[in-house]
């Protein structure tokens, strides 16, 4: 028998398997996560929503490979990550993930462009390629008259657009967005937003967590947290309201 006469099985971008963590200090220790499970196709654009305390910065962290579970397992683009070292985490990262972050995080000394070509940096792209594509991404993004100013000297909203250029410009698999919007008004928010739909449109995968509906409504699909455990999915109806 040859392979191609077997069905294609997709892989899930993202997929999480009973997910645990535990953080310790002292004696005291803290379940955060508590059997998460769920996978998330590559194209999706998928809303995370939890009350405060639910879980959600610690399951961005996990998804992100800023920190690994305690226990089961994580696969991202089939790879198993939930036991990697630090160094082949940070690889994983540069190589598949772009962040946002509400803060933005921009570096306040560094031009608009410049921080966009930080993740080029870290990856050993040289200068003249570098620069040339952080501008495309501010491009993107709206900001091409812009690529000189300094963060001070742009509004919330602007930077906000320069961190998501940022997260862009490696041509990550997926976008990891952690409440992008809670510093903005709502004009800010309505053009972020209108941003991440057109980056899903054009076939990013995009992980947006978020406490606010309004927010998680750009969304296709919304997955609900809960004490550490995925507990709603808007792709799954509830066996009651089954015809
Ligand atoms: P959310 O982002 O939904 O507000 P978090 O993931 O930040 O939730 O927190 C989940 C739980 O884990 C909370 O009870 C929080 O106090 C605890 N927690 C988060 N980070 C740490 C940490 N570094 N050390 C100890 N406990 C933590």
């Amino acid at each position: 028998m040859t392979t191609d006469v077997l069905p294609a099985v997709e892989v899930p971008l993202l997929e999480l398997r009973d997910v645990g963590k535990v953080y310790r200090s002292g004696s005291l220790e803290v379940e955060a996560l508590r059997g998460a499970s769920t996978s998330i196709r590559a194209g999706e654009f998928v809303a995370i929503m939890g009350p405060s305390g639910s879980g959600k910065s610690t399951l961005m962290h996990v998804l992100g490979c800023l920190d690994s579970p305690t226990s089961g397992t994580y696969r991202l683009a089939g790879q198993d990550v939930s036991a990697m070292s630090e160094e082949e985490l940070a690889e994983v990262r540069n190589r598949w993930i772009g962040f946002v972050f509400q803060q933005f995080n921009l570096l306040r000394s560094l031009t608009a462009g410049r921080n966009v070509e930080l993740p080029l940096c870290y990856a050993g792209i040289p200068r003249a390629e570098r620069s040339a594509r952080a501008s495309e991404a501010l491009a993107r993004v709206g900001l091409a008259d812009r690529v000189e100013h300094r963060p001070g000297e742009l509004s919330g909203g602007q930077q906000q657009r320069v961190a998501i250029a940022r997260a862009l410009v490696g041509d990550p698999a997926l976008i990891l967005a952690d409440e992008p919007t809670g510093n903005l008004d709502s004009a800010a928010t309505a053009d972020v937003l209108g941003l991440l739909a057109d980056l899903h449109a054009a076939g990013r995968t995009i992980v947006l967590i978020t406490h606010e509906s309004d927010v998680a409504a750009a969304a296709q699909r919304t997955l609900r947290i809960l004490d550490g455990a995925i507990c709603g999915d808007s792709d799954r109806v509830p066996e009651g309201a089954r015809g």
